[in-house]
């Protein structure tokens, strides 16, 4: 392994991405549609983040189904908008209109029938190609592990990869790992958890099963009015079958009609950026995939015959550190529809984020649905500070880690949403480095218009 290098001509850009989730591809694109040399940095061996190697092949947030009109609504434009229309042009994903959101196992109720389910192997191979087309540099097993600052900015990254650990160096830094990585290697500040105890939301290990019997899923669920099986689960507790802290089971039909997700599990008291908390999740939820499918096997209506055709390589996490940014979105804020001039983002989610300590229990879950008597459901907008960290000149963060309630998070977090953070953040970073600002000096009001211009927000 090499020692630490100096930072060599080539790895040397305007724009560096941390982290190759939702919302660090959607940074990149933007960044470099703009005519950033921009390159992107994934610890894991492919691009998408928890969508691909955690197993969500689920995009929720850019569609919201209206049960009175019975219509379904896009809420997210641009970059979202057109990865999603190349996914079902290339027969890799699910256009939500086609689905009847009364009589589908897509989902628990007709407004997740607005999810797209996809086809994870071949979403990874378009988001390469994509990356490639948009000439954004990529760097795939490579993990930032350090920030260097000087004088208010970040000035290197450290990285590590098969080469050893290297500097990269950009003009401007956006931080997309989720968990906040750069921002808090770089020293801003961060909360994380309940205020109280710190606790997060549990973390899910995904796996999926396919030669399931989708008909038979279907009819009992409908007969029963039961789309999470839990009156067969009461019934496994009262024999002693069913001893997980989760009672509910929750799956979502993928591309293929036999192919189902299985969202079920919930891994409790586990923190995102613990390395041992994330090693024992890990472990204990692959032990607990083998023991759930047995039960499906034996138990579920039409899992019989089913096979376990893939287990996540990455534990899905929910929620870690969410930055104290420039700017900060209160439940109270959300709740109230409160519009900004500098909008870069809406979510129309569910506040869903369940309980640390009770994992079958969404304290919030329902609110969004007519939160006062003028409105039929929330949406909510999110300005341009929350993705500013304090602290450091030349940085955004964006995804889940942006500052925001935690409450509020469980209606921002969905891939969405995201995307759209994302590309926001790609697109300030491009204002900034023309005029030479820090970021906090970008006018958000101009930033809007120019993501109006691009399509990414309408519909206020
Ligand atoms: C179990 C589970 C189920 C969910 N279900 C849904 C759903 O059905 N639909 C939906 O839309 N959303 C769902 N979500 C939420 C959604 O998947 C995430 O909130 C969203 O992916 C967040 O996007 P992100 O880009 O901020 O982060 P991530 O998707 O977490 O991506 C971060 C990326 O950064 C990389 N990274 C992290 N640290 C570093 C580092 N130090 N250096 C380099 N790279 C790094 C990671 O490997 C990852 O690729 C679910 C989440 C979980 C955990």
């Amino acid at each position: 392994m090499r020692a630490e290098i100096e930072i060599a001509e080539s790895l040397s850009f305007d724009c560096i991405v941390c982290g190759g989730g939702p919302s660090g591809i959607a940074a990149a694109i933007a960044s470099s549609e703009q005519g950033l040399r921009t390159a992107i940095l994934e610890r894991t061996g492919s691009f998408g983040g928890t969508a691909v190697m955690s197993g969500v092949n689920h995009l929720l947030g850019g569609r919201f189904y209206h049960e009175d009109t019975k219509v379904m609504e896009k809420t997210v434009g641009g970059i979202f908008d057109d990865l999603v229309d190349r996914m079902i042009f290339e027969g890799i994903a699910i256009a939500p209109e086609e689905i009847d959101p009364y009589n589908n196992p897509h989902g628990w109720y007709p407004r997740m029938a607005a999810g797209i389910p996809f086809d994870g192997n071949a979403v990874k191979g378009l988001l390469d190609r994509i990356l490639i087309e948009k000439k954004v540099v990529p760097y795939l097993f490579t993990k930032v592990i350090g920030a260097e600052v000087d004088s208010g900015n970040i000035s290197s990254l450290i990285v590590n990869n098969k080469s050893g650990n290297l500097k990269m160096k950009a003009s401007y830094y956006i931080d997309a790992t989720g968990d906040a990585d750069v921002a808090s290697s770089a020293g801003c500040r961060f909360e994380k958890g309940r205020s109280a105890d710190m606790l997060m939301t549990p973390a899910s290990l995904e796996f999926h099963v396919d030669n399931v019997d989708r008909e038979r899923l279907l009819e009992y669920q409908n007969q029963n009015k039961s789309p999470k099986l839990v009156e067969i689960i009461d019934e496994l507790k009262k024999k002693g079958i069913w001893d997980f802290p989760f009672d509910i089971f929750v799956t979502v039909q993928l591309n293929d009609p036999d192919v189902f997700m299985v969202n079920t599990l919930r891994e409790t008291f586990v923190d995102g950026t613990n390395g041992d908390d994330i090693t024992k999740a890990m472990m204990k939820g692959r032990a607990d995939v083998f023991k759930l499918h047995r039960i499906m096997k034996e138990y579920f209506p039409g899992f019989s015959r089913s096979r376990i055709r893939y287990i996540a390589d990455v534990l899905g996490v929910r929620e870690t550190r969410r930055i104290v940014g420039m700017k900060h979105v209160t439940l109270e804020d959300a709740k109230s529809g409160r519009v900004y001039e500098d909008q870069v983002a809406r979510t129309t989610y569910n506040f869903d984020l369940p309980d640390p300590k009770r994992p079958s229990y969404d304290p919030m879950m329902g609110s969004a649905k007519k939160p006062d008597a003028k409105r039929q459901h929330i949406s909510i907008e999110v300005p341009y500070g929350v993705m500013v960290p304090d602290r450091v000149g030349n940085l955004l963060v964006t995804g889940r880690a942006v500052s925001v309630d935690r409450e509020v998070l469980g209606a921002l977090r969905v891939m969405g949403p995201c995307m759209m953070l994302g590309e926001a953040a790609g697109t300030a970073v491009a204002a900034a480095k023309e005029k030479g600002q820090r970021c906090a000096d970008v006018n958000g009001k101009e930033l809007r218009k120019q993501l109006i211009e691009r399509g990414l927000l309408f519909g206020r």
